[in-house]
């Protein structure tokens, strides 16, 4: 079945494929054909927050950019600079952050899925959404000026725009 130039039967192959419902569909068919008619957003599956589905997240993300659409990521992080330090997890202050390495200096005290910005994966640090981040909240306009990863980082792979 194709939507489009998406096929949903490659969309489906990037989804868990364990039909738990989770995401408010009745099995993860349902929700690639959502996918691929842009009425889904890829988070709506917890599961593909997940460590072990980050390359298959990343996929979705490249095949459905032309149905998602524009997302302002205001974030970018330069995969050759980063050493996955996590210096950046450990210093923004949305308590919104993961590694598989160093656990969060404090713990979180929202759930990571809905709150995670960043996580570190393979030895890299990875965006993960910025729902939560500070700069795109509602708050005082110091709050939302924060470039706290961005100064931290100790390789310069941070650039905020
Ligand atoms: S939450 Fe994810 S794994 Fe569960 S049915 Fe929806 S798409 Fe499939
Ligand atoms: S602080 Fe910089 S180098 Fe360290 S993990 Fe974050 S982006 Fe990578
Ligand atoms: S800009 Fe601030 S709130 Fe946003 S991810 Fe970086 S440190 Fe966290």
């Amino acid at each position: 079945m194709k939507m489009g130039s998406i096929s949903v039967m490659k969309v489906y192959q990037l989804t868990p494929k364990t039909n738990c419902k989770e995401c408010g569909r009745s099995s993860c068919m349902a929700f690639a054909v959502d996918l691929a008619k842009g009425n889904a957003k890829i988070e709506e599956c917890p599961y593909l927050l997940e460590p072990k589905f980050i390359q298959q997240k990343q996929e979705l993300e490249d095949y459905l950019a032309p149905v998602l659409g524009d997302h302002e990521t205001h974030i970018e992080i330069d995969e050759e600079k980063c050493d996955g330090c996590s210096v950046c997890i450990l210093a923004c202050p949305v308590e919104a952050r993961y590694s598989d390495n160093v656990m969060s200096g404090k713990c979180p005290k929202y759930p990571l899925e809905t709150h995670l910005i960043f996580q570190i994966y393979d030895g890299k640090a990875k965006l993960v959404k910025l729902d939560h981040c500070r700069r795109l909240e509602e708050g005082d306009a110091e709050a939302r000026n924060c470039s706290i990863c961005e100064s931290y980082c100790p390789q310069e792979a941070i650039k905020i725009f």
